[in-house]
């Protein structure tokens, strides 16, 4: 008896062993496995982190759009179907759609920039639109300064951008919003929405993306 039970102690002694063995083998794959995965997820993540630090601003915009275009036609559909066309005016009082008066708190609201109008044709247009914000702050400036004329003519209107567009004067002026970094001023393309930051780029972004025939002087800068 004694014999058969050192037998049997044996022999559980032998498996268990084994059993142990195994599952310590597999755990510690699992562990290698682990850390591979780990390693190649930070690394797909800094991946990840660049591509979107240089195409945010522009999946946004999309994003924004898209999304307002969505509301747009939502809410066309909600007054439109069941009064007719009395309540057009309301669809075009949404703020979402208005394009005459600049996104105020553009520090809350880092698209700000796509509502925000950079191009005009006279002087007088630049003037009142940057002036229409109801916050009285410069809507092109990320830091809160008094959109007072001499700002807007000296940081804004004598730096801006001039150029032809089928024969139409006009003009983009230069922003420091949030959709650049650092402060510095750019420019925003009118037509695809590009941000450029020195002046001699954005006026070849215009002449050789564009065509458009880029001017020195505006008749108008008194
Ligand atoms: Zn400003
Ligand atoms: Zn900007
Ligand atoms: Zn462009």
């Amino acid at each position: 008896m004694d014999e058969l039970r050192v037998f049997v102690c044996e022999r559980l002694h032998a498996i268990t062993t084994q059993i142990l063995g195994a599952i310590e083998k597999t755990i510690s794959n699992y562990e290698e496995e682990t850390s591979r995965l780990k390693e190649e997820n930070d690394r797909q993540r800094a991946l990840l982190d660049n591509v979107l630090k240089t195409k945010i601003p522009r999946i946004k915009e999309d994003d924004e759009l898209c999304h307002r275009r969505y509301l747009d036609m939502s809410e066309w559909e909600k007054h439109g179907s069941d009064h007719g066309t009395k309540n057009t005016s309301a669809v075009y009082a949404n703020p979402h759609v208005s394009d005459s008066s600049p996104a105020c708190g553009a520090r809350d609201a880092p698209n700000h920039s796509i509502d925000l109008q950079h191009v005009f044709t006279s002087r007088t247009d630049f003037l009142t639109f940057a002036k229409s914000c109801d916050c009285r702050d410069c809507p092109y400036c990320l830091n809160r300064t008094q959109a007072t004329e001499t700002h807007l003519i000296k940081k804004h209107f004598l730096c801006a951008v001039r150029f032809a567009e089928d024969g139409t004067e006009k003009f983009v002026v230069p922003c420091t919003c949030k959709d650049r970094i650092q402060n510095r001023s750019h420019w925003h393309c009118p037509t695809c929405r590009k941000i450029i930051f020195r002046k001699c780029n954005f006026e070849v972004h215009l002449s050789k993306q564009h065509k458009y025939t880029i001017l020195q002087e505006s008749q108008d800068t008194e």
